[in-house]
């Protein structure tokens, strides 16, 4: 049951992409600048085959840990709701009815088309690890979005290093010049992409906020400045707080994909107005 969520064309294009860069940066580029029997050579494969191992345990931690579904007995607290009359309190839980459940949805979750299911806390659905990105397995998905990232600027050294160090007048070979070239342009095109992403999820992971949410609060701004008023998303209680509500508040586990125990039921959580 679990290996068949594996069994999708993006999945083996994520690992053949990974196999790739480590074959390459271990094989032929540290092999190529420094030698792999060089002490220096065998410390630097070591390194990256570490970072390598970690990207694919928190590959397989996406694609396996469930996001989080909402459960069957879930009935919404109007009180929950902002609005200060009853009659818009319940209008507002309303909207968070799923016609295609037939079931109310807690606050954060929303409806994936692809997984026919209203998923907990939802970022978005992911075609790379063939599910979607959402309550508990957001915390693997940023870890594996940083050993990428990380892995590829690694590889995207080894390689310039190599590239400079070499007398490319007297030993430069067209065909490893080539190659220099050719993998020097997709991992740094790979740094960029991923970079990018990292770059985007740290800030949405210092807001305490989706990337659903950072659509509809873009959408609420324009609303309240049209009505002169002003709009700060509601779960974002304070940088530190968001980061330890996601990362948990062991630093050393931080890194680790499959520490989600400090993971609450994802059907509540804390907002400003809690703290007021
Ligand atoms: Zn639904
Ligand atoms: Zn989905």
């Amino acid at each position: 049951m679990m290996i068949k969520r594996f069994l999708s064309f993006p999945i083996f294009a994520v690992l053949c992409l990974m196999a790739f860069v480590y074959y390459i940066t271990v094989f032929i580029f540290i092999e190529n600048w420094l030698e792999l029997r060089s002490s220096s050579g065998i410390l630097n494969a070591l390194i990256f085959s570490c970072i390598a191992f970690m990207c694919i345990f928190s590959f397989g931690a996406c694609v396996l840990i469930d996001p989080g579904h909402v459960p069957s007995s879930f009935v919404p607290d109007v009180e929950d709701y902002d609005d200060s009359d009853q009659r818009s309190r319940k209008s507002a839980a309303h909207s968070r009815y799923c016609d295609k459940c037939s079931a109310y949805k807690p606050p954060r979750a929303h409806h994936c088309r692809v997984c026919g299911r209203c998923v907990l806390r939802m970022d978005h659905h992911c075609l790379w690890v063939n599910n979607c990105v959402g309550h508990s397995n957001y915390k693997p998905f940023v870890v594996l979005v940083t050993y990428t990232t990380v892995g590829c600027i690694y590889s995207l050294v080894i390689i310039l290093s190599g590239a400079f160090q070499k007398d490319w007048e007297f030993s430069g070979r067209v065909p490893l010049k080539m190659l220099y070239l050719i993998c020097g342009s997709v991992v740094g095109a790979l740094c960029l992409i991923l970079g990018t992403l990292l770059g985007w999820h740290i800030y949405l992971l210092g807001h305490n906020m989706t990337t659903i949410e950072h659509y509809e609060g873009t959408r609420a701004k324009w609303l309240a400045r049209k009505s002169g008023k002003s709009y700060h998303h509601p779960y974002d209680i304070g940088l530190y707080r968001n980061v330890t509500l996601i990362l948990g508040s062991n630093m050393l586990k931080w890194f680790c994909p499959t520490s989600i125990s400090h993971l609450k039921d994802g059907i509540s959580f804390p907002t400003v107005r809690d703290n007021s």
